[in-house]
C-alpha cells in the first residue's frame, strides 16, 4: 500500500469559518449523491461517508487544539461563531433516517462477505441510530423527543441549583487560630480586611473547601462547612425522581428493561449482573483493610471520629507515616531526561522507537516525533508540555489523523497531539517535574499509543475511535502504572545535577504515599458506583433507601442522618455518568491485570508485551475490548490484580 503523507499543521484562522461553512456544504452535496445511489455497498456508500468523517475531523481539529494550546481573542471568536454550524451539522446527519437505512440494507445484502472492522463500522453506526431512537414508530418517537428535552431541561436545573448553593454560602473567621496549620498558599486565598481586622473567608467551592477539611484546625467549623457542603440543593431530590422515572421510561422505549441496561449496550461490561457482582467483590475484598485503615484513623483523633474529621486527620497521619517532599523528587525528573527515559522505556517494551521531526509548529516549545515500529514508519506524535498563558490548564491526549485506507486503498498514517502544564523551562533553569507529572505524562502516552498504532483499515474503530466508554481510559491507566516502577524509573530518574539515580527507598516511598488509605478510597468509589448503578436498575426507587442499602456494603463509617450527598451528585445527574460511575474501577482492572501480566514476565522484552501492541493497540475500537483482552489473557479481567495494584491485601 502506498502512503498518505502526514498533515502539517497549519491553519489560517481569518478564512477558517468560510472554509468550513463550504466544506460542510460540500459534505452536504456528496450525501445526498451517496444515497441516491440505487446499488449501495459498503465499498460505493460506507467507504466513502466514513473518510468524509475522517476528513471532517482532520480538518476542525486544529482549530480546538489552537483554541486551547494558543488561545487568543481570534481563536475564541472563531471557535465560538463555528461551533453552532459544526452542531446543527451533525445533528442533521445523526437524524437523517435515509443513512440509517443506507447501512440497514447493506447489513442485510453484504454483512456476511464483510471483515470483521467493516462489521464492527456497521454495527456500531446502526447502534447508535437506534439508541436515538431511529428504528421507533412516530408516536415513540415524538415521546422520545419530549424525553430529551424535559431531561436536558432538569439536568440543567440541577447544575443550576447545586451552583447557586455553592455559591450562597460562606463562612467568616475572624479568629487567627482558626486557620493555624493551614497553607500559606490556602490562607493568603482566604483573607481579607475587615473593619481594619485581617478575617477569613472559606466557602463550599472546591479548594476552599478542601483546604479548610484538610488542615482546619477548628471542628465545629469543619462541621459548619460539611453540613452545608452535604446539604446543599434540596430542591434536586424532586429532580432526580422526575429524572430517574424520564430514563426509565425512554429506556424501555428503546426496548430495555431498565437504564442501566440501555447504558450497558454501547459498553464493553456484558450485562447489569456483570458490573453489580464486579463492584461487590471489590468491596467485599477491601472490607478488612478498609476496616484496618479506619481504625489507625481513629486512633489518631482524642474523641469519637466524626465524618467531618476524616480529611483532617487523614492527613496529619499520611504526614506522619508517608509524607513525600516534592521538591526532594524534582531535581531527579528534568522534563527532557523524562521524555527521552519514556521513550526508551516504550522501546524496551514494544520494540518502538521516536524520531524527532523538524517542522514548524504553533509554539516554539513543541516538537514532532515519528513513532516507529522497527524501521517501519507508523505514526506522529507531537508534544507541547509546557505551561503557559495562553493555554489551557490540564493535561490531554488529542487525536488528529486516524490510520485507514482511504477511498483509493491508500494508507493513511496516525498522529496525536499530547499536551501538559509542565513548569517551563528556560535557558539557565531546567523543567523540573513532580513525580504526579510523570504519571500524568505516561497517562496521556498511553492514550496516544492506543490511537498511533492502530493497524486497522476503517478509521471509524481505528485507534480510540469507537472504542467502548468503559475501556477508554485501560491503555492509558496501564501505562501510568509503570511510573512507579523501579526498573522503569531507573531509566531516567537521574539527578539532573550530580546524575544520581533515585534510591530505591525513594521509589518505594512513592508507592506507599499512593496507596495511603487506598482501601478507605476503594470503598468510596464503590459507594459511588453502586449507588449510581442500581438506581437505574431500580422501578421507582426511593432513593436514600437505596443509597443507605449500598452503605451497608461500603460505609464504615455512618454519615449523619442530615448528609444528603445524592442531590450534588452531579457526575450522573447532570453529566455523562449515568449508570457509567463503575467504569473507573472497570477499566482501572483492566489495567491493573495487563499491567502485571508484564511485571511478572521481567517488564522489558516480553511476549506480553507485544501481544499487548499486536492486539490491545493494534486493534483499537474494531472489536470489543472484551474480546481483545480475552485474547491477550486467554481469560477473562480479574479483579485482585487492582487489589494489588493498590496494595490491598
Ligand atoms: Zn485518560
Amino acid at each position: 500500500m502506498s502512503k498518505a503523507p502526514f498533515l502539517t499543521f497549519d491553519i489560517n484562522l481569518e478564512t477558517f469559518q468560510d472554509n468550513l461553512t463550504a466544506q460542510l456544504n460540500v459534505n452536504r452535496e456528496k450525501i445526498q449523491a451517496l444515497l441516491a445511489q440505487s446499488d449501495k455497498t459498503y465499498a460505493s456508500f460506507i467507504k466513502p461517508f466514513e473518510m468524509m468523517d475522517e476528513r471532517l475531523d482532520q480538518f476542525f481539529t486544529p482549530l480546538s487544539h489552537v483554541n486551547s494550546v494558543k488561545n487568543s481573542e481570534l481563536s475564541q471568536k472563531v471557535y465560538s461563531d463555528v461551533l453552532p454550524i459544526i452542531t446543527e451539522y451533525s445533528t442533521e446527519v445523526s437524524q437523517n433516517l435515509e443513512i440509517y437505512q443506507a447501512f440497514k440494507t447493506i447489513n442485510e445484502n453484504e454483512y456476511a462477505s464483510l471483515n470483521s472492522e467493516q462489521q464492527r463500522i456497521i454495527d456500531l453506526n446502526i447502534l447508535h441510530f437506534e439508541l436515538s431512537g431511529a428504528h421507533l414508530d412516530e408516536v415513540k418517537k415524538e415521546r422520545l423527543k419530549e424525553i430529551n428535552l424535559r431531561k436536558s431541561t432538569l439536568t440543567n436545573d440541577f447544575s443550576q441549583n447545586l451552583l447557586d448553593a455553592t455559591n450562597a454560602f460562606e463562612y467568616i473567621i475572624m479568629d487567627e487560630a482558626d486557620v493555624k496549620g493551614l497553607p500559606q498558599s490556602d490562607i493568603d486565598a482566604a483573607a481579607f480586611e475587615a473593619e481594619g481586622k485581617t478575617a477569613y473567608k472559606f466557602t463550599l467551592q472546591m479548594p476552599s473547601y478542601i483546604a479548610y477539611m484538610t488542615y482546619g484546625p477548628s471542628q465545629e467549623i469543619r462541621e459548619a462547612l460539611y453540613k452545608a457542603y452535604t446539604t446543599r440543593a434540596p430542591e434536586n431530590a424532586v429532580i432526580i425522581d422526575e429524572l430517574l422515572s424520564l430514563r426509565e421510561e425512554m429506556a424501555g422505549l428503546l426496548g430495555f428493561n431498565n437504564f442501566s441496561e440501555y447504558s450497558l449496550a454501547s459498553k464493553m461490561a456484558p450485562n447489569t449482573s456483570a458490573v453489580i457482582s464486579f463492584l461487590k467483590e471489590l468491596a467485599a475484598s477491601s472490607a478488612n483493610q478498609a476496616t484496618e485503615e479506619l481504625a489507625a484513623l481513629k486512633a489518631m483523633t482524642p474523641n469519637e471520629l466524626m465524618s467531618f474529621d476524616t480529611a483532617y486527620y487523614s492527613e496529619i497521619l499520611k504526614k506522619a507515616k508517608y509524607d513525600i517532599d516534592e521538591e526532594e523528587y524534582r531535581p531527579y525528573f528534568e522534563q527532557n531526561s523524562v521524555v527521552e527515559g519514556m521513550f526508551e522505556f516504550l522501546h524496551h517494551l514494544f520494540g518502538i522507537s521516536f524520531r524527532p521531526v523538524q517542522e514548524k509548529l504553533w509554539d516554539e516549545k513543541a516538537s514532532a516525533y515519528d513513532l516507529y515500529v522497527g524501521d517501519e514508519l507508523r505514526s506522529r506524535l507531537y508534544l507541547d508540555l509546557e505551561a503557559r498563558q495562553d493555554k489551557r490548564g490540564g493535561a490531554w491526549m488529542h487525536n488528529w489523523q486516524s490510520h485507514c485506507s482511504d477511498e483509493e486503498g491508500k494508507e493513511q498514517l496516525a498522529s496525536a497531539f499530547i499536551v501538559c502544564n509542565f513548569p517551563p523551562s528556560s535557558e539557565s533553569n531546567p523543567s523540573l517535574l513532580r513525580h504526579d507529572d510523570v504519571v500524568t505524562l505516561f497517562h496521556e502516552m498511553g492514550h496516544a499509543l492506543h490511537h498511533m498504532l492502530s493497524t486497522v483499515n476503517e478509521n471509524g474503530v481505528s485507534g480510540v475511535n469507537g472504542v467502548e466508554w468503559d475501556a477508554v481510559e485501560f491503555p492509558s491507566q496501564f501505562l501510568e502504572n509503570f511510573a512507579y516502577e523501579p526498573q522503569v524509573l531507573r531509566l531516567f530518574a537521574k539527578h539532573h545535577e550530580s546524575a544520581e539515580i533515585l534510591s530505591d527507598v525513594m521509589i518505594e516511598r512513592l508507592v506507599r504515599a499512593k496507596n495511603f488509605q487506598s482501601a478507605m478510597g476503594m470503598l468510596r468509589q464503590l459507594e459511588f458506583a453502586l449507588f449510581d448503578f442500581k438506581l437505574h436498575m431500580t422501578h421507582e426507587p426511593d432513593v436514600q433507601q437505596i443509597l443507605d442499602n449500598v452503605r451497608l456494603d461500603t460505609s464504615l463509617l455512618t454519615p449523619p442522618s442530615y448528609n444528603k450527598f445524592q442531590n450534588g451528585f452531579a457526575h450522573i445527574f447532570a453529566g455523562g455518568y449515568a449508570a457509567g460511575y463503575y467504569s473507573y474501577k472497570w477499566a482501572e482492572v483492566l489495567s491493573a491485570d495487563a499491567f502485571f501480566a508484564i511485571i511478572d514476565q521481567g517488564v522489558f522484552d516480553t511476549q506480553i508485551g507485544k501481544d499487548y501492541l499486536n492486539i490491545v493497540l493494534g486493534r483499537g475500537g474494531s472489536s470489543s475490548m472484551s474480546s481483545l483482552f480475552q485474547e491477550l489473557m486467554g481469560r477473562k479481567p480479574e479483579t485482585h490484580s487492582l487489589l494489588r495494584l493498590s496494595g490491598i491485601q
